[in-house]
């Protein structure tokens, strides 16, 4: 059995230690501060001090006696002696004889010194101690860590950071869904009034880097109510039962600042299914049993809103996901392309751009981008800029960072033979003219075959006039064809294959065996699934799910499409083999050809 332990030591085993070193202190220390000086002298200075006339002070004990100078600034021991006239000889001296040469400190003044004084210093000790553990511990500016740290959820108290919904470009649909949320916690009465209870907690799914944290902030920030923001892996510690005390802590923390939003990023980290195996994950199962009791354990109308992000909704534990916890999903999908400009223009505002800066063809360009990569794209176009020496951002340096995301930089000392040049410029425009020749197939915005860190040595890059929601069992073939069309101008002009197209097989591959299994684009299966998408979120992994001989017959299907769209492709370049030639080597001069500079070619 495993112990379960205490996160923290109780606050019983500070105040023991306290008392032990004030005890200390005590019965070493301090009667050492508190006393006069003593000095030992023999009887002989004794007499002859009494002689002289130079004691103040004396009192006679049982086994010494202690006497002071004139001044009774100093104090002498010296032992007894039998000496019977010694009271006459003191008296005659002029001494005083008092039962208090060691003065009694008074009662207040000990138990100043003695023990607030002490306390004092201690509690001084630990106030800058915790401080410091505190600050450590990564309260940083804005946020403060409550309860030492246990939780380590941090309150951004009134949502400093500020960000809004505004902040927060496109999603339009996601901050729709939300707004209630932010009505509530305004004016909860309305809601309590008709009888109405808010979810306990709201699930934001989607693909990462899609503005998931953005959101639940915005929320806060919308509401302006505190925001307790911890990560789903935080709770899972390496002892068993420290993450379920966080959650309490958490929990504990977010009904005192009531009405607040707590949100759970990575929420899959604790909230998997629980498989019931033999020697499972026992902290993370308790961590996630404590949650589930915790919002149980609240009513509906406290104004605690719990908000969880995750990429894999698919492998939450059902318990989590049932009505009276998180029971409303609320989608944060890729931007489509009007979102897509919404947020290259939001995150453009924090940076010097151009006037003439067409953010809508960037935005078309960027198809696919997450609002986390549009970002970056922004960035990289101002770190470029910079580079440059400009003091504002361009159209070329937005269209360069496009790049670099996709592709990686350019590489600078990468140097290909003449031979090699060539056949990649064919390769690149073998892809175009596939593409430009399909009525169907998206435009080319460009054509470049100046080689990049990614390994690419060139590439094409096709650009959606709009929004593409559905695709036709045709418009897939002509991708397929132009995919296979870098390969097949090497065929076509060389007679030879190189090793250039194995990024284009891949996809190739993909997209027709999806066609296949996925779509029922195919007379054999007709609309049987072949296949199941693992987690749509993250790349879309994808698992068989027919017998082998389906497979085998499924594979022999994916040969037969895509050897037929390749085939089409030669055919196309056959035909327009002179454009071919004449394509490829003014892009094999010029390395880098704009997709309008290819169309006038083409139609010339
Ligand atoms: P997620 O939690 O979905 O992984 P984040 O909310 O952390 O994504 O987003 C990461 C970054 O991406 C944000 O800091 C922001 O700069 C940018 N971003 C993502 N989506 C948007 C959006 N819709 N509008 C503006 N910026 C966005």
């Amino acid at each position: 059995m495993k112990e379960v332990k205490k996160p923290r030591k109780p606050l019983l085993y500070y105040y023991c230690i306290v008392v032990l070193l004030l005890l200390v202190f005590n019965f070493l220390t301090m009667p050492y501060l508190a006393r006069r000086r003593i000095i030992q002298v023999d009887y002989g200075t004794f007499m002859s001090m009494t002689e002289n006339r130079e004691i103040g002070v004396v009192e006679i004990q049982d086994n010494q006696i202690l006497f002071t100078n004139k001044d009774n600034t100093i104090v002498y021991k010296t032992g007894l002696m039998y000496d019977p006239d010694l009271t006459k000889r003191l008296y005659e001296a002029g001494a005083i004889f008092s039962g208090e040469i060691i003065e009694k400190t008074s009662p207040f003044m000990s138990l100043l010194l003695y023990w607030i004084l002490p306390i004092i210093i201690f509690v001084g000790i630990g106030q800058i101690m915790s401080k410091k553990l505190m600050d450590k511990a990564g309260g940083g500016s804005n946020a403060m860590s409550f309860g030492m740290g246990k939780s380590n959820a941090k309150v951004y108290v009134n949502s400093s950071e500020g960000i809004k919904f505004s902040d927060v470009a496109g999603e339009d649909e996601a901050k729709e869904n939300l707004t209630e949320i932010v009505d509530y916690l305004h004016n909860p009465n309305k809601y309590k009034e008709i009888g109405a209870s808010m979810p306990k907690g709201i699930l934001l799914v989607g693909p990462p880097g899609t503005g998931k944290t953005m959101l639940a902030k915005a929320v806060a920030g919308e509401a302006n109510v505190p925001f307790f923001s911890m990560s789903g892996s935080e709770f899972v510690e390496m002892f068993v039962g420290m993450g379920a005390s966080k959650v309490r802590d958490l929990f504990r923390q977010a009904k005192e600042k009531a009405p607040c939003i707590v949100f759970i990023d990575e929420i899959d980290a604790i909230g998997k299914k629980r498989d019931g195996q033999i020697g499972g994950n026992d902290e993370r199962e308790q961590t996630l049993n404590q949650l589930l009791t915790e919002m149980d354990g609240f009513e509906g109308n406290t104004g605690v809103i719990i908000l969880a992000a995750t990429n894999r909704p698919e492998s939450l534990d059902p318990a989590l996901t049932r009505p009276g916890r998180f029971d409303r999903r609320v989608p944060v999908e890729l931007p489509d392309l009007k979102g897509r400009e919404e947020i290259l223009r939001v995150h453009a505002k924090k940076i010097k751009v151009a006037d003439n800066v067409d953010f809508t063809k960037i935005a078309r360009m960027a198809s696919g981008a997450s609002g986390a990569e549009l970002a970056n794209i922004i960035n990289e176009a101002a770190l470029r800029a910079v580079r440059n020496k400009r003091s504002y951002t361009t159209q070329e340096d937005l269209e360069e960072s496009i790049e670099v995301v996709i592709a990686g930089y350019q590489k600078k000392n990468a140097i290909l033979t003449d031979k090699e040049k060539c056949v990649v410029a064919y390769h690149e425009i073998g892809h175009a003219l596939v593409a430009a020749k399909q009525s169907n197939s998206a435009p080319v915005q460009k054509i470049t075959i100046v080689p990049r860190t990614s390994g690419a040595l060139g590439y094409t890059m096709q650009v959606e006039e709009g929004n593409h929601y559905l695709m036709t069992q045709e418009e897939i073939e002509n991708k397929i064809a132009t995919y296979t069309g870098g390969r097949a101008a090497e065929e076509v002009v060389f007679g030879a294959v190189t090793t250039g197209a194995s990024n284009d097989i891949e996809q190739a591959t993909k997209l027709a065996r999806a066609m296949i299994t996925q779509y029922g684009m195919s007379d054999e299966f007709d609309m049987v699934a072949m296949e199941t998408v693992n987690n749509q979120y993250l790349g879309g992994d994808t698992s068989l799910a027919c017998s082998a001989e389906t497979q085998a017959k499924i594979d022999r299907k994916v040969v037969e499409l895509v050897k037929k769209q390749h085939e089409k492709a030669k055919t196309i370049l056959m035909e327009n083999r002179k454009k071919l030639d004449e394509l490829s080597q003014y892009l094999y001069e010029r390395e880098t050809i704009t997709g309008d500079e290819f169309m006038k070619i083409l139609n010339q």
